[in-house]
C-alpha cells in the first residue's frame, strides 16, 4: 500500500487557507530513517496556527499539519528501531514544515523517535500529546523551583485548553489545591471534575491590572496564556514562588514592572516542549506513563477523525477548546 489519506492545508488564488482530505504517497514524504503508520494523533493549538497559514509555524503549502504522531514502525534503515515497534512523536519539525500527524503515515529521522513507555497505550499518549508532555515539563520546572503540596493554592490559565486543562488534572493528581483561570464560566464542572478546588473568571484576574503589585496569593502557576494575564499573574503570586510560561494564545507582549522579582523573589520560568533533547521528553513520558499517571484523562478527550478536523481547528482558533481532541487516523 503507496497511498494515504492526510489532511492538506492549502492556499487559494485569494490568499485564503482551506484544508482538506487528501490521497497522498509514501514516496512523497520527507527523507528519515523511520516509517511510521500513524494510529493517534491531537490537536494543539500550533496545528491550528499551521494550518491557517501562519508562516511562523509553516513556511511552505501545501502542507499536512500535526505535531504529535503515536503509531506502529512500518520500516525502519536503523537498528534501534524494527517494524512493529510503537512509538510516539512529538515536536522538532513535525507538522511545522515535516508533513506531519494528520496523516496515515510519517518518516521522520529516528533522533525525533521515542518508544511507546509500557505505562501508557498509544491513544491515551496521544490524549497528552505535546499539551500533556509541556504541562508535565511545567510542573516539573515548577517543583525544581520548590513547589510542594501544602505550599497553597496553585493557579493555572488557560485552564479548559489542552495544556491548561492537563496540568488542572496533574497538579490536582499530586495533591495541589488548584485554582482555574477561564474565559468559560460554564465549564466550571468540567474544571472541578479534573480536580480543581476554585475557578477564577479571566476577567476577575485582571481585575487592578494597572497596579504594580496584587494581593500574594498563588504558590505557584501554569501560565498557558501569556500576554497581560502572564504578568496579572507575576504580580499575584506569593512571595519566592513561580510561574511556568509556556503558551502565547493571549498574546506575545506584556507590559510588566520589576517589583514583584527585586521585592518579592518571584520566578519566570520558561517551558519549551519542542526542541528539548529527546532524552529530556523521554524522561517526562515515562514519567507521565508512572508516578504521574492522570487517571481523569478519559473525562478531557473528544475523539474525531480526519475528516473532523477542520471545523475543530476553527473551534481552537476561535478559543473555543476544551479539553483534548484526539485524531484517531484508522
Ligand atoms: P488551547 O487552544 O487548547 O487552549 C488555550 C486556552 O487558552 C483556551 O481554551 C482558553 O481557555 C484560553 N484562551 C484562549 N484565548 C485566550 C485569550 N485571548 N485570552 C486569554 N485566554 C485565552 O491551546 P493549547 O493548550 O494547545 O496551547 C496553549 C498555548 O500553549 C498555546 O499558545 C500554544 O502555542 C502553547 N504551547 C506551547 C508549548 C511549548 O512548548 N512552550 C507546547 C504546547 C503549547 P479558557 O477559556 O479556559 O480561558
Amino acid at each position: 500500500m503507496s497511498s494515504f489519506k492526510a489532511l492538506r492545508a492549502s492556499e487559494g488564488a485569494d490568499g485564503r487557507f482551506t484544508t482538506m482530505v487528501v490521497e497522498r504517497n509514501i514516496d512523497d514524504l520527507p527523507q528519515g530513517e523511520v516509517l511510521i503508520r500513524v494510529r493517534y494523533s491531537s490537536l494543539n493549538f500550533k496545528d491550528a496556527l499551521s494550518a491557517s497559514g501562519n508562516r511562523g509555524v509553516t513556511r511552505q503549502y501545501p502542507h499536512t499539519p500535526g505535531i504529535d504522531a503515536a503509531g506502529v514502525v512500518a520500516a525502519s534503515s536503523i537498528a534501534e528501531f524494527a517494524e512493529g515497534d510503537e512509538v510516539i512523536v512529538t515536536g522538532y519539525d513535525l507538522g511545522m514544515n515535516t508533513a506531519g500527524g494528520f496523516g496515515q503515515y510519517i518518516r521522520v529521522p529516528a533522533a525525533w523517535v521515542i518508544k511507546r513507555p509500557q505505562g501508557l497505550s498509544l491513544r491515551e499518549a496521544m490524549i497528552l500529546g505535546t499539551a500533556g508532555l509541556t504541562a508535565g515539563l511545567c510542573v516539573d520546572k515548577l517543583e525544581q523551583a520548590g513547589l510542594h503540596p501544602d505550599a497553597g493554592p496553585i493557579l493555572v490559565t488557560g485552564a479548559t485548553g489542552g495544556v491548561g486543562s492537563i496540568a488542572v488534572a496533574l497538579l490536582a493528581s499530586l495533591g495541589h489545591s488548584v485554582a482555574a483561570v477561564t474565559g468559560k464560566a460554564h465549564q466550571g464542572e468540567f474544571l472541578t471534575r479534573l480536580g480543581a478546588s476554585q475557578i477564577v473568571d479571566r476577567a476577575a484576574l485582571q481585575a487592578g491590572g494597572e497596579k504594580p503589585l496584587l494581593k500574594e496569593q498563588w504558590a505557584g502557576a501554569v501560565d498557558t496564556v501569556g500576554g497581560d494575564i502572564l504578568f496579572s499573574v507575576v504580580k499575584s503570586l506569593q512571595r519566592g514562588a513561580s510561574v511556568a510560561c509556556c503558551g502565547l494564545t493571549a498574546g506575545t507582549e506584556f507590559k510588566g514592572n520589576v517589583l514583584p522579582f527585586i521585592l518579592r523573589g518571584v520566578n519566570l520560568l520558561g517551558v519549551d516542549s519542542v526542541e528539548l533533547p529527546l532524552v529530556v521528553k523521554a524522561s517526562m513520558w515515562d514519567k507521565l506513563s508512572l508516578q504521574w499517571k492522570i487517571e481523569t484523562l478519559e473525562d478531557l478527550v473528544h475523539e474525531v477523525e480526519l475528516a473532523q478536523l477542520p471545523a475543530e481547528i476553527e473551534r481552537i482558533l476561535g478559543a473555543g477548546q476544551v479539553g483534548r481532541t484526539l485524531v484517531r487516523l484508522d
